[in-house]
């Protein structure tokens, strides 16, 4: 099973209709509500993990895009500079998710950027500045223009 985390923005003319409700009802889709930030009669927006198949996955991400909901893959937000990366594991004892692990034997540690939810601990430790983005983006920020 594929996971998929997306930031969805609903615009005011949308936010009240269960569009997610039929994710699950229609494509069979799991979805888990990571965030949410309802400015009442503004906008809503939230973090969701969904799970499926990669093709249901797709499938319900264009069902949204249909209804006018904007939906944004946190996997094109943040990302690890590979080459800055030292290994030293500092980023995995505060990542809430598992997106940033320890490989053993090898002691590498690897970045699953489908886990990631953007919260930004990885940025504020990092002593390389490895992980890009993570700090800036800010999911909920008010009025931020929406695929920058
Ligand atoms: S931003 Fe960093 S700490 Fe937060 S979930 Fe993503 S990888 Fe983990
Ligand atoms: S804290 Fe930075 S350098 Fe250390 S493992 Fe994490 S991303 Fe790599």
């Amino acid at each position: 099973m594929a996971s998929k985390n997306v930031l969805l923005i609903f615009k005011s003319n949308i936010m009240y209709k269960p569009v997610i409700y039929r994710l699950a009802r229609d494509f069979e889709l799991v979805f888990n509500i990571l965030e949410a930030k309802i400015l009442p009669r503004r906008e809503g927006r939230i973090l969701l993990e969904l799970r499926g198949s990669e093709d249901v996955i797709e499938k319900g991400i264009r069902f949204l895009e249909d209804h006018r909901v904007l939906v944004e893959p946190l996997s094109d937000k943040v990302w690890r500079e590979d080459d800055k990366c030292v290994h030293c594991g500092a980023c995995t004892g505060l990542c809430p998710t598992g997106a940033l692990s320890i490989l053993r034997p090898e002691m590498t540690v690897s970045f699953d950027v489908e886990k990631c939810v953007a919260c930004g601990m990885c940025g504020l430790v990092c002593p390389f500045g490895a992980m890009k983005d993570v700090t800036l983006f800010d999911p909920f920020a008010e009025g931020r223009p929406v695929s920058q």
